[in-house]
């Protein structure tokens, strides 16, 4: 079966501003590193570019009077009456091409979808997708329009049983909203509790309304967590879950923000939680649909896609290059000549304090959503 990446140059060249954190070029240095790493010389892997997204499917999650003021972004040019669409702002700015840009960015991962159920495809990733924040009827968070939910939407609609695993630092409000009282799309979110971090949702006793009862389930975390904590938390709460629900396919939002290195969150994950969890999620799933999401340290966060591509594509990091100097090195990874990180963990009572919550947490879940799935708690 086949593996696909969905890459752009162009898309990957986008800036939102130069002092933006949000940066498309990481895609750009996931594909360098994909090559630098041999991780891209199977003959059942392929590179395809995006494709616009289908105006009609946005309908599917945004509004049309959202879309029509998007659209008129694309001259570059500020509007006051914008502002109401989350439209100008500092974290989403104006600029040249920006529905262009949004539209050939979701489309990726809607092409992505369309390989995995209509051929051969095992699991394609779009590294520049995973727009999670946006809204129905606005921007926010970095996002403009929401990928994810228009794709699983038309997914869901075609009849596919879908799991979404959101690892992004930052709660998946957008997503979670798309899909609230919808039992064909099974939500799930880990991320740093909405206490100490944007957007301040995302608690455990957000479950799913209606027939979507249930099919909802966040995981918050304590800041400071780190690797242990982590995948005790991922691996005690969904797994089962995943093996009951048996989606056709998983999408998962592979966001590298919840990386230790990371400049605007607080978790302390190293490259080593972050392979054992796409490891579960490899084990648990027949198809998977990747995006690239959040994460502001660059050289980190697009080492952790090479890594997840590596994991879902199942070949190993080869480095032919070890000892060369220049070429495709850069950041840390000169330093190291590996994807991987040194081991990173807390001790002490904030150890302590991050397991409790845990498992706090954990034992919630098991006791409120495990029964609606026939679960023993
Ligand atoms: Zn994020």
């Amino acid at each position: 079966m086949d593996n696909i990446l969905v890459y752009s140059e162009e898309l990957a060249n986008t800036e939102y501003s130069p002092t933006h954190p949000f940066k498309p070029v990481r895609a750009r240095q996931m594909y360098d590193l994909l090559h630098r790493y041999s991780l891209l010389d199977e003959i059942n892997q392929a590179v395809i570019k995006p494709e616009p997204m289908p105006e009609d499917l946005l309908y599917l999650f945004h509004t049309k009077e959202y879309i029509n003021a998007l659209k008129t972004c694309d001259t570059g040019e500020f509007d006051l009456g914008l502002l109401e669409f989350g439209l100008g702002t500092h974290d989403n700015p104006i600029f040249k091409d920006l529905y262009s840009f949004s539209l050939h960015a979701s489309g990726g991962t809607y092409i992505a979808a369309q390989k995995l159920v209509l051929e051969d495809t095992r699991f394609a990733f779009n590294p520049i997708g995973g727009f999670h924040h946006a809204m129905s009827d606005h921007a926010e968070g970095f996002c403009y329009i929401n990928d994810i939910a228009v794709t699983l939407h038309d997914l869901a609609n075609k009849g596919y049983k879908i799991a979404y695993i959101d690892i992004d630092v930052h709660h998946g409000d957008g997503v979670q909203n798309a899909f609230y009282n919808d039992d064909r799309v099974f939500t799930f979110s880990i991320h740093e509790t909405g206490h100490s971090l944007f957007p301040g949702t995302g608690y455990e006793n957000e479950i799913g309304k209606g027939v979507g009862e249930g099919f909802n389930v966040n995981i918050p975390l304590l800041k400071d967590t780190d690797d242990e904590v982590y995948v005790y938390a991922f691996e005690e709460i969904i797994p089962p879950l995943l093996k009951q629900f048996d989606a056709d396919l998983v999408c998962i939002q592979v966001g590298g923000d919840g990386h230790r290195d990371d400049p605007l969150a607080h978790l302390n994950l190293t490259s080593n939680g972050y392979a054992k969890v796409l490891d579960i999620i490899n084990k648990n799933a027949k198809k998977i649909l990747a995006t690239g999401g959040g994460g502001y340290n660059l050289f980190k966060t697009s080492a952790l896609w090479a890594l997840a591509w590596s994991i879902f594509c199942g070949v190993e990091p080869r480095d032919d290059f070890a000892g060369s100097v220049g070429g495709m090195m850069y950041g840390p990874e000169s330093e190291s000549g590996s994807l991987y990180d040194e081991p990173y963990a807390i001790g002490g009572y904030e150890k302590d304090n991050c397991f409790q919550h845990a498992k706090d947490v954990a034992n919630y879940i098991k006791k409120i959503v495990y029964p609606l799935h026939g679960i023993g708690g």
